[in-house]
Formats: structure tokens, C-alpha cells, sequence
């Protein structure tokens, strides 16, 4: 799927396309996914609505794959949302007191391993990089460089437009090793099987046995813990937060709750609010906004409020938005969260396979067609 962005009735149309059974036979390999984490992200389309749509020409059997990676994005919210703050932080200890910073071959798209060095340069030039990717370059910063997996995750996330925050510092946590206990290890064997390609004798090129007691490579020594910072233009506001404080009813989007599909016959305003104290420092890149904006004006009459949120406390009670456990601290009254399985007890599980099983165990999977 290209960069080109859908709009919701396009995005339907491609899903309902989909062919599991192919993505599950080509998902591990470049260029073998969906493409539609942008989409998951903004808010443009929940987990529900998409499994619901894969199901529509597959089987449940063979939609098995699909469902099961789409559960791992419900699986890190539910543990943002149980853990919350603490998802910042190791969830357990690393062996090793690990480096702080990242290495600055990796910043530059200079480690010598081609095909990352590739994937580097168009995280930064599309804001999308597929999984198998991400972690391959989060191998290679904390478990060959063995550097702190905080720098590297804030890295990464500033560029990805699909950027969550539970999806992407957990993934790096259990990259490292210090969300499972057990640390993932990139191979150039791995790395050519899966980008089709033949690079030999590189630092990586070693059995699984050696790489884990390598020493690290004079390639990824130098290290940094400054990381690049953007000009990305923050759009300008619409409206004020004055301006709002006679209606009775508020619908306020945030950047990952944007469904345009939302309360379609509400004649309340539409606010998007962008907090000013996350977007305003220069941490993320133009891409990570040009993507909010674009998923905002797929919003008809949107109003745009760059402000901190607590500037709309004093609008609590008219406020209504739908949830994110990125934003549990905003106003206003929170729809139930559209979930795959509202079932599953909320609680935290330590692992993703300890959370399948209660999937399972409860009887939450689609059922299989006649
Ligand atoms: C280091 C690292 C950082 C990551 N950061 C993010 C991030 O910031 N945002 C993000 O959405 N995903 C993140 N992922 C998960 C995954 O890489 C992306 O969701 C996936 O590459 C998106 O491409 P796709 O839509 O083609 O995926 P597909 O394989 O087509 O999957 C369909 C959907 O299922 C969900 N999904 C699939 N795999 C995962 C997974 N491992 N974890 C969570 N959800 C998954 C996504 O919503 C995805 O769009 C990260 C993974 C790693 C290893």
C-alpha cells in the first residue's frame, strides 16, 4: 500500500480487500502488512470496526494472524492503561547496566548493516517503518550497542506517524529485555531472509550464540544522548478557549482520536486540541504533524485549539471526547473505550501470550464460518 492516504470510505473498501491469508504467509516480510497502523493510531477506525471488516471475505480461520497482531495493539492500551505512567520506566531490570545514549551510526543511517541503514532513512523521510524493522533497529541500540531503550524509543517515536506511546516504548521494552526478561537479538541472516536481500560479513552475520556474548562493535561506540530536535510547524489556532465557553456541548478530539465518523448528527463544535506542551518543544517531526492535520480536516468544520489542556478544565462538564489512555488527565466526560474484547478483566498481564489466553479461555475469538 502506498504512502497515499485513504479517506475513511476508500479505507473500508481497502480493508474489506484484504486477504488474510496472504498477509499471514508475507507479514514478517518488508512490505508484507496492512499499512493501516496510521489509521489505528489517529482514531480513524477502531480495532473492532477493522476486524469486523476483515471478516467480512475471510474466514475467522483465516483471519486468525490478522486479529491476533491487531490484539497486541489492545494489549500494550490495556497495559498503558492499567500501568500508566509506569510504562516509562523498566518494567523489570535489565543484567547490565545499559549505555546512555544512542549511537549516533544509527541517528546518521551509517551502522553498515544496508538494509536498516535503508530503513533508517525512510523512517525519517515517510514517518512508517514495518515491524519487522523497528525491531531490528531497536535490537541493534539495546541489545548490540546495549544502550538505555528510553533514548531509542523517544527516537523512533518522534518520527512515526502511527506513533503510540504504548505500542512503541513497550515494543522497546520487550526489545531490550526488560518487559518479558528476555532481550531480542537482530541476525543478518534474520535481516536477509526477511528484506530479501544478501548482505554477507557484516558485524551481524554471526549464530545466535555468538552474538549474544559479543562485544559491541566499533561501528556503534559512539554514542549520544541528544537527539535531533525539528522545525515542524505547529498549526495556528482557530478558535480560543473563550470562544467555547457558552456552548453547551463540546465534542473534543484529540490527535489519536480522530474518527470522522463520530456523533455525525452532533451540531456541537468540534475541537481539536493540540496540547502545546507536547507538540510546541520540536520533539516530533513535520510528518507526525502533517498526519494529525490531514486525519483533523477529514473532520468537517473541525475548530483547532493549540493550548494545554487544563486551559478547558473550567469546560468539564460540557466537554465530551472518547478515550486514550494518553490523555486520562484531559476534560470532560469519556465514552467506554471501543475494545476487541470489553470482556477481558482490566487488569494487567504481564505478557502478551498470558493475556491471548484469557482471550481464549473466555471465548472471544470470532467464531468460524460454515
Ligand atoms: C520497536 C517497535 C516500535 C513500535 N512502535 C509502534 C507505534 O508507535 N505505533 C504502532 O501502531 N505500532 C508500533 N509498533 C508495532 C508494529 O510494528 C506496527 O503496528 C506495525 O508495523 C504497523 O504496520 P501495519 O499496519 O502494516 O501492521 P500489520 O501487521 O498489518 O498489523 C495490523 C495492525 O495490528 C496492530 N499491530 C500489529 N503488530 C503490532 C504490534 N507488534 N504491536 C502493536 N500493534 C500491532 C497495528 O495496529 C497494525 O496496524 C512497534 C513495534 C516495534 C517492534
Amino acid at each position: 500500500m502506498s504512502l497515499k492516504r485513504l479517506s475513511k470510505k476508500q479505507l473500508v473498501v481497502y480493508i474489506e480487500s484484504i486477504n488474510a491469508s496472504d498477509y499471514t504467509a508475507h507479514r514478517n516480510y518488508l512490505g508484507g502488512s496492512t499499512r493501516i497502523s496510521e489509521y489505528i493510531t489517529r482514531g480513524a477506525i477502531s480495532l473492532p470496526q477493522v476486524r469486523d471488516l476483515i471478516l467480512i471475505n475471510n474466514s475467522a480461520n483465516e483471519a486468525y494472524k490478522l486479529i491476533n497482531e491487531l490484539s497486541w495493539r489492545e494489549y500494550w492500551q490495556l497495559v498503558w492503561r492499567v500501568r500508566g505512567e509506569e510504562i516509562f520506566e523498566y518494567i523489570k531490570p535489565l543484567p547490565f547496566k545499559p549505555r546512555q545514549g544512542i549511537p549516533t551510526a544509527v541517528l546518521n543511517a551509517n551502522t553498515g548493516i544496508k538494509v536498516l541503514d535503508e530503513g533508517i532513512r525512510q523512517l525519517k523521510q515517510t514517518g512508517h517503518i514495518d515491524n519487522h524493522m523497528r525491531m531490528w533497529i531497536a535490537g541493534l541500540v539495546c541489545s548490540v550497542a546495549r544502550c538505555d531503550w528510553k533514548i531509542g524509543a523517544d527516537w523512533m517515536h518522534s518520527y512515526l506517524i502511527d506513533g503510540d506511546f504504548a505500542s512503541n516504548h513497550l515494543s522497546w521494552q520487550w526489545v531490550a529485555g526488560s518487559y518479558t526478561g528476555k532481550a531480542y537479538l537482530p541476525q543478518q541472516e534474520n535481516i536477509n531472509k526477511y528484506s530479501k536481500t544478501k548482505q554477507h560479513g557484516s558485524y551481524l552475520d554471526k549464530p545466535y550464540e555468538v552474538l549474544e556474548k559479543m562485544e559491541i562493535p566499533p561501528e556503534l561506540m559512539e554514542i549520544t544522548n541528544i537527539i535531533p530536535s525539528f522545525d515542524a510547524i505547529l498549526p495556528l489556532s482557530t478558535i480560543n478557549v473563550q470562544d467555547l465557553s457558552n456552548e453547551p456541548e463540546i465534542l473534543l478530539y484529540s490527535p489519536w482520536t480522530l474518527d470522522p465518523d463520530w456523533l455525525p448528527q452532533s451540531k456541537a463544535p468540534r475541537v481539536l486540541l493540540i496540547d502545546e506542551a507536547m507538540f510546541g518543544k520540536n520533539k516530533y517531526s513535520q510528518s507526525v504533524l502533517d498526519s494529525i492535520m490531514w486525519f483533523a480536516n477529514e473532520i468537517k468544520d473541525i475548530k483547532i485549539l493549540c493550548a494545554e489542556p487544563q486551559a478547558l478544565s473550567g469546560l468539564h462538564k460540557q466537554i465530551i471526547r472518547k478515550d486514550y489512555p494518553g490523555i486520562v488527565d484531559w476534560p470532560g466526560r469519556v465514552e467506554k473505550p471501543d475494545l476487541l474484547y470489553p470482556a477481558v478483566p482490566e487488569k494487567f498481564y504481564p505478557s502478551f501470550s498470558s493475556f491471548w489466553k484469557q482471550v481464549e479461555k473466555l471465548q472471544l475469538l470470532p467464531k468460524q464460518k460454515i
